[in-house]
């Protein structure tokens, strides 16, 4: 997620998606279709989708894969006519009615905009108010598909789908698990969910925003989660997104790969949070940034995540990136291996917080360096 709206309606949303938490236990075969959704295997969840059907064509609950399936296809009438059959047989799902909702308001926002294309992506945005930004953005999307796909070795096979809601009212309607608070305090502009790349036109805030960068933000979260399965933590997630996000227009990164993910900003929280030893732990960022109570804390933990994952590429290459990634990928876990990942897990930790503390001190050293600079031309004056 790339931090900028929230009604009631998305808050509703966000409560009745997640209503299976704290209310009836969810069927085991439509958990595992939304598991193979929520890793954009939607081929494999079709399949699942039409076996189940054929099997019992009234089934309110394989309707709803089958619903879910053609929504994270962006066959939106579709899985709006397929809602309404399940609703027709049990209307009182709370789940069911919030997913019509959605799809529901999604329809209506994106009948508005205009399809455009390139060879890896499509981007549906508002021709009138928007138009401008089409060629940018496909432009942008397919650098970053090619730096992207060299750096980790990933190019999908089907193009990927992207919204540029034209304001925030229909970037509410589209990003359901964003809140209000989320997107006016944490200033959430972007998000990758339901197989798709979502960011908020840069003409709806005051003073735009880097939105080639969040495109490319959100489309390495997109890679993340197919290369992992989905199952990576939100620390790798944002930490990559933030180290590799610039990596379109920056073919080769700078000598010190900071200077592209750490603003100045950035290095003054680092060296706060070394002065009070206050770093955000990497268990606090799970399931989303969003959820840290300050912008600041949401901003450290950015520096936070984007720092481990340079000192991974510090010492390994971009390959140990791709490695992490693939140790993740469904790996059973047996008893024996336990011991050594907790410790390979601590020693990483130690590491980390070793080049947080080296990056913390050489920041410091900067700021007092140009302070007495500053001094120093002050006083020849
Ligand atoms: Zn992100």
């Amino acid at each position: 997620m790339k931090h900028r709206a929230f009604s009631f309606v998305a808050l509703f949303f966000s409560l009745i998606l997640a209503a299976p938490l704290f209310t009836a236990e969810i069927d085991p075969k439509l958990k595992q279709g939304e598991e193979l959704l929520d890793a954009w295997r939607t081929a494999q969840a079709e399949e699942l989708a039409a076996n189940w059907l054929r099997e019992n064509p009234k089934s309110p609950v394989a309707l709803d894969l089958d619903a879910r399936t053609k929504f994270y296809q962006g066959r939106y009438s579709e899985a709006l006519a397929t809602i309404d059959r399940a609703l027709a047989v049990d209307s009182s799902d709370k789940r069911r009615q919030g997913w019509k909702l959605l799809t529901q308001f999604t329809l209506d926002v994106v009948k508005t905009l205009k399809r455009y294309e390139s060879a890896h992506f499509v981007v549906f945005l508002d021709e009138k108010r928007d138009g401008i930004l089409a060629s940018f953005a496909l432009e942008t999307l397919e650098k970053s598909y090619e730096a992207i796909g060299a750096e980790l070795g990933y190019y999908p096979k089907d193009k990927v789908r992207v919204e540029i809601a034209p304001d925030a009212a229909a970037f509410n309607a589209i990003s359901t698990p964003l809140s209000q608070r989320d997107i006016e305090e944490t200033g959430a502009v972007g998000i990758c969910k339901f197989n798709k790349l979502m960011i908020i036109s840069p003409r709806a805030l005051s003073f735009g925003y880097r939105w080639a960068d969040s495109l490319s933000h959100e489309y390495l979260h997109y890679a993340i989660v197919a290369l992992s399965n989905n199952q990576a933590p939100i620390w790798l997630h944002e930490g990559m997104a933030r180290f590799y996000e610039t990596r379109w227009r920056r073919p080769s990164p700078a000598k010190d790969a900071a200077e592209d993910y750490l603003t100045p900003a950035n290095q003054t929280l680092l060296v706060r949070a070394l002065e009070k030893n206050q770093f955000i732990g990497f268990k606090k960022m799970e399931p989303s940034l969003i959820h840290l109570e300050t912008p600041e804390q949401v901003q450290l933990a950015y520096a936070e995540a984007a720092s481990a994952v340079d000192f991974i590429n510090r010492s390994k290459g971009g390959a140990g990136v791709r490695e992490l990634l693939a140790t993740i990928v469904d790996r059973p876990s047996p008893r024996s291996s336990i011991g050594r990942r907790q410790r390979r897990s601590r020693k990483f930790s130690a590491c980390r917080s070793a080049l947080l503390k080296r990056r913390g001190k050489a920041f410091s050293r900067a700021k007092v360096s140009r302070k007495s600079k500053a001094a120093t031309c002050a006083s020849l004056k």
